[in-house]
């Protein structure tokens, strides 16, 4: 048949990362690929009472279509979590969304006109980067240091881009990198959007995954403008499967996230929610939360220990204080895919940095993720994927020193 897909399809590749997680997926592989987290606190049983408690409760309504913004007393527990963490909203300004995709999806449809610069860091979440393309942006990349994005870079870029619609930024425990953003550069982001009239997605699923390390607050705390659109999900917090996510923004925003939102799937699941709203009456998700993060912060001492064990000693990676991600920078020359290879056929799997550079600028890092696998197998993998790496290293070297040679 002729090829009746819309001109924009050929916007987005298919997906390399499911590519790469369906292989990641053998039995045999020790994955630190996916952004999972571990299943194995997922609260199963709490839920199961959450659960049995809403269809004896309230079964029609909860199996019925309901409202587009979300369940109230759902939003009124997220409601008080962004009070919580410093950010002055009301009942108004939250939307419930299908997991934080379906937000970050809707900052590109309300926002973005073919060829608008989206300004992000170098490097940034891939399924955002591929959510943004479907509206045919522009990226404009800025550099990081262990510090976040480099203010006076996003400056520059701000002026050379007059067309930006947004900034998008993940501040706590970036996605790929684990780095966070300092507290003078969040107010600072603030400032230069109000400066260059430019909105900010701060889209931030880990800040309430912190183990080490003192708490900031979100960017959108400094706004008083309403141009902080903040975006968050329960999936890092309770499970990913029920697709629970939330915008919080100014209301204005809001009503026509909600018209935009109603087009793409009516409201978000009535089920899930009134079922995570039983959860949160009956239980306590900081008890669950901090579980959680004693859980993770052992897996990451214990990642990062491997990895001054047991990979080579002129590789540099981020050290997080929270989150679910190390970010390894390789010499230059060495590719990440295939180091990704030569990995996956050792059993040990781990992300090629370069998907996430919405430009592909630069391929010499890995991600890797701590959340998913038990202490041994990160002790196995990492030893295994270092042994990659000592191995390819040294052909590298020996590659440069024949070029050398040769002219
Ligand atoms: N933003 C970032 C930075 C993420 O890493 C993820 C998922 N890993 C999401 C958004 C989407 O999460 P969800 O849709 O499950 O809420």
């Amino acid at each position: 048949m002729e090829n009746k897909f819309a001109k924009r399809t050929h916007l987005v590749e298919s997906s390399e990362t499911r590519e790469i997680l369906k292989v990641t997926e053998r039995p045999e592989i020790i994955s630190f690929a996916g952004g999972l987290p571990a299943p194995e606190l997922f609260p199963v049983e709490h839920l199961q009472n959450a659960c049995a408690a809403v269809l004896k409760e309230a079964g029609e309504s909860a199996l019925q279509y309901s409202t587009t913004e979300g369940f109230l007393p759902l939003r009124r527990v997220i409601f008080q979590r962004m009070s919580r963490i410093g950010i002055n909203t009301n009942l108004k300004n939250v939307l419930v969304t299908s997991g934080s995709q379906q937000a970050i999806d809707l900052c590109g449809r309300l926002f973005i006109d073919g060829g608008d610069t989206i300004i992000c860091l170098s490097p940034t979440y891939l399924a955002a980067i591929n959510a943004f393309k479907t509206y045919n942006a522009k990226f404009v990349e800025v550099d990081m240091d262990d510090e976040g994005m480099i203010m006076e870079e996003l400056e520059k870029k701000l002026i050379e881009n007059p067309n930006t619609k947004f900034i998008y930024t993940i501040p706590d425990f970036q996605n790929p990198t684990g780095r966070t953003l300092k507290l003078e550069r969040r107010k600072k982001m603030v400032e230069l959007a109000s400066q260059y009239n430019v909105l900010i997605v701060e889209d931030n699923p880990y800040g309430a995954i912190r183990f080490l390390g003192d708490e900031f607050p979100p960017v959108k705390h400094f706004d008083t403008e309403g141009r902080v659109i903040y975006i968050s999900t329960f999936s890092k917090i309770l499970t990913p499967g029920l697709r629970l996510g939330w915008i919080c923004a100014d209301e204005g925003f809001i009503e026509k996230y909600v018209a935009f939102k109603q087009a793409a799937d009516l409201h978000t699941d009535s089920f899930a929610q009134r079922m995570t709203a039983k959860y949160l009456e009956l239980y306590d998700l900081e008890e669950h939360i901090h579980k959680i993060k004693s859980v993770y912060k052992e897996r990451c001492t214990v990642m990062l220990s491997c990895l001054e064990e047991f990979f080579p000693k002129r590789l540099s990676y981020s050290k997080p204080e929270g989150g679910l991600f190390i970010w390894v920078e390789l010499p230059e020359n060495v590719s990440a895919e295939h180091i990704f290879s030569e990995g996956l056929k050792n059993n040990v799997a781990c992300v090629p940095g370069t998907l996430f550079f919405p430009n592909r600028t630069s391929r010499n890092a890995l991600r890797l993720n701590y959340s998913n696998m038990s202490k041994e197998k990160i002790i196995e993998g990492i030893k295994l994927l270092g042994e990659v790496l000592h191995r390819e290293l040294q052909k590298e070297t020996t590659f440069l020193d024949s070029k050398l040679t040769v002219n």
